[in-house]
This record gives C-alpha cells, structure tokens and sequence, in this order.
C-alpha cells in the first residue's frame, strides 16, 4: 500500500504575518493519516522550518537548481536547500515551464541534483489544453518523464511524479476522477518498465484540488495524493483536503 502524500505549493504567496497564521492553523487541525507537506517560497523556508518543529508536516521548496554551486546569480542550490532541512523540491511545474523555458532535460537535471543532496523532487507534468484538443496528452507526459527516466536511471523510484494538467491549475476546471486516473496509470506503466519500484511509486494528481473533490480524486487506483496550490493558502480547506486523503 502507498501512503498517502499531500503537498502545499504556496507558490508566490505569503508574508511572515500570513505565514505564521496558516502553520499554526495547520498544526491545530493535523494530526492526518497521509503525509503532508508544504513548498514555500525561498525567503521563508528557515522560518517554515522552526514554525514546523516537532510536528508530521514536512517542507520544501518550489524550485532548486541544476547546478551545485558556483557563478549563478539568483539560484538556490540542492545542497542549500538540503541545507535548511527541505525534505522536497518541486520541480518542473508548468508554470517554471513556461514562465521560465524550463526544457525537459533541464527539469530532469534539477531532479538529479536534488535527489544528489537527499531531497526528493517532486516532478511535475502535464498537457496544455491545445495539446488535450490534439489528442497529445499521453505522447506529452510520456516526453516529459522520459528525459528524468534517462537522465536519473537507477534512481528514478526515489522520486514523487506529480500529473498536472495545465489546463486545470488556477482554473477552477478538474481533471474529472477518471481522466486523471487515465493518465496516471499510463505514468505507473512508464515507471513499470524504468524500475521495480514503480508501484510503491507515489503519483500525485494537482489542478484545481478541492475540500470538495478531493477524496473522489484520491480514491482513484494510481492516484497517491495531491499537490494542492489555491487551496493550500487556507488551513481550513487545505486539512480537510489532508484529511480527505
Ligand atoms: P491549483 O494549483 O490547486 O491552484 O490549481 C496546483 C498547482 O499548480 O500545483
């Protein structure tokens, strides 16, 4: 059985003020059955960690860099964030991808240099609606995880896949249960073929992630968890969507 993992992704969110407000929310409603973490923004992660102390929620960051150290102006190393006790960094969101031209190869370099210091990335994918209407959703995510299958080989079962369809993040339009759980098994037999470990892989499924369709979600057969943006900013709806799970 794989348990369970939900994780906040604050994304540019925050202040010190509402960032103590929500940690403080959460260790009131924990504890949960599933695993729980939040991925802050880089300036609060220090203060996430000592707000943390002593409690099952676990953080991490929305990004690292592929680079060890060195000459990068504006980059935040793996073994920085390793550093101050991130246990995970999300990786290849789409909006990196598209804000930010982030390629697949970069994303699975980022992938490796995290798992390098012990921080386990979380890696996302996902289709664009034009790329749904095409008929490409299977051909995109199978790309995606293909380049981290190569780049990371024998330690691609250290990894948490997280689908999220582009089309539904911010949007407020879900996958419905079926369509994500469609994609997410076609993801579990990728990993089937890579490794061994790909059915105690955890899949997560984000976009548009809900108190309300929530547990309808991760009731799903390859449907581990969520990665949970809007409605992490809120202890209320981000419990009771780690209490769905
Ligand atoms: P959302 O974001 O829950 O606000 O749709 C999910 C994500 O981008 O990780």
């Amino acid at each position: 059985m794989r348990k369970k993992l939900v994780v906040g992704n604050w994304k540019m969110h925050g202040s010190r003020a509402s960032n103590a407000l929500l940690l403080s929310g959460l260790k009131e409603a924990g504890p949960w059955t599933a695993d729980v973490a939040v991925c802050v923004p880089f300036p609060y992660i220090t203060e996430t960690a000592l707000a943390l102390t002593g409690t099952q929620i676990a953080y991490g960051s929305q990004d690292c860099s592929a680079h060890e150290q060195g000459a990068y102006t504006g980059e935040v190393s793996s073994a920085m964030l390793a550093d101050v006790g991130c246990r995970y960094a999300i990786v290849g969101h789409s909006e990196r991808r598209a804000y930010h031209q982030e390629s697949d190869q970069l994303v699975a370099d980022k992938a490796k240099a995290a798992l390098a210091h012990g921080i386990t990335p979380i890696v996302c994918v996902g289709e664009t609606l034009a790329e749904r209407e095409a008929g490409q959703t299977e051909h995109v995510v199978k790309r995606q995880l293909a380049a981290v299958i190569h780049t990371l080989t024998h330690c691609i079962g250290e990894i948490v896949l997280a689908y999220e369809p582009v089309w539904a993040i911010g949007t407020g339009l879900t996958a419905t249960p079926e369509q994500a759980q469609a994609v997410h098994a076609v993801l579990r037999q990728q990993l089937r073929a890579a490794t061994q470990k790909a059915d105690a892989m955890r899949i997560l499924y984000g976009g548009s992630v809900k108190a309300d369709n929530a547990a309808q979600l991760f009731a799903q057969a390859d449907i581990d968890g969520g990665l949970i943006g809007g409605a992490a900013l809120k202890a209320a709806d981000f419990s009771a969507i780690c209490r769905a799970a």
